[in-house]
């Protein structure tokens, strides 16, 4: 199969491309690398199978013959969508309607990667498909929440006129190696501020909770969406739970450090509680996360180690 990959330089894009050279396929990477890197994909430079095209989504674009679209653009640190709120709105809304254009004159199925954001700051645990989300429309997370909101909108709208074939992840927290370490999301900046024995920072008082799901897990998930013909949101996530506070006692324990913490305030907005549900990912994709939290973090923390020397 020949798959164009939008955001293939980004974290879980590069890691998506990877997976899916292994198992054979042909990858059109566009990516305007504004978080994504290049040196995510240096390593398959040359590969014959893989083309890339640094090229901003919400502008028009042919790559030719392909047989699926994984839609991943996107800029997904909070710290990013904060600094680029007009990017953030404009690739989940003009460069989503590219994409599904795409997918609609290619004839082939298009997933694409929402977020748990879309939940908001949730009134309702875990969080299942069916909830509606308590969103700040206006609050400084909006510009992420609102373009995956009006992105997913978008999705349904091409499938109910046009029926286009399209498959839509939530995907809750993920991490895993050739994460940004400067992205501030909370992984790089735990592992890399016990990596150099630093206090670790944690905003608020520690206990607002998160589920960590390790990207392999979530790369096989969007291949079993891609390969499914499922049209419904599905929650893609660990749904193991726990405090921001567990989760730096866990961080600094794997790497031998002090627990030692530098409080600082809780960002506006910032969810209280966040868990999948994943009965539907079970039941429609026969899918579960399998690597479990420290395992995956160990292989982070290594390729952290590495990245940093
Ligand atoms: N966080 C923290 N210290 C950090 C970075 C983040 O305590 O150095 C917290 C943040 O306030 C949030 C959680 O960790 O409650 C996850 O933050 P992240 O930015 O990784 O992702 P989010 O789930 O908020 O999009």
């Amino acid at each position: 199969m020949r798959y164009l990959v939008s955001g293939g330089a980004g974290f879980i894009g590069s890691s998506l491309v990877r997976t899916l050279l292994n198992e054979g396929h042909e990858i059109f990477i566009l990516d305007n690398l504004i978080t994504g890197k290049y040196s995510n994909i240096e390593n398959i430079k040359g590969e014959k199978r893989v083309e890339f095209k640094e090229h901003d989504i919400t502008e028009p674009f042919d790559p030719g013959e392909i047989d699926g679209i994984y839609h991943l653009a996107s800029i997904g640190s909070v710290y990013h969508y904060q600094t680029n709120p007009i990017q953030t709105l404009r690739v989940g809304s003009l460069g989503t309607e590219s994409m599904l254009k795409l997918a609609q004159e290619k004839g082939c199925r298009i997933v694409f990667t929402s977020s748990s954001e879309i939940y908001g700051s949730p009134r309702v645990h875990p969080q299942k498909e069916d909830y509606w989300g308590y969103v700040n429309p206006v609050g400084i997370r909006s510009v992420y929440d609102e373009s995956k909101r009006y992105a997913e909108s978008l999705l349904m709208a091409y499938h109910r006129k046009y029926n286009v074939d399209i498959g839509i992840a939530r995907i809750f927290n993920t991490y895993g190696p050739y994460m940004d370490p400067e992205d501030r999301r909370v992984v790089p900046n735990f592992i890399t501020q016990a990596l150099k024995g630093k206090p670790l920072t944690i905003y608020g008082d520690g206990s607002q909770t998160r589920s960590f799901c390790y990207v392999d897990d979530t790369v096989r998930a969007l291949m079993k969406l891609m390969e499914s013909d499922y049209c419904e949101p599905v929650n893609i996530g660990n749904p193991y739970e726990l405090t921001i506070k567990e989760f730096a006692d866990i961080i600094a324990d794997l790497i031998g450090v002090p627990r030692k913490y530098e409080y600082k305030e809780l960002p506006e907005n910032d969810p209280l509680r966040r868990k999948p549900d994943i009965s539907r990912a079970k039941q429609v994709l026969n899918w579960e996360p399998e690597i479990p939290l420290k395992e995956g973090l160990q292989r982070t923390i290594e390729w952290f180690r590495k990245k940093l020397q």
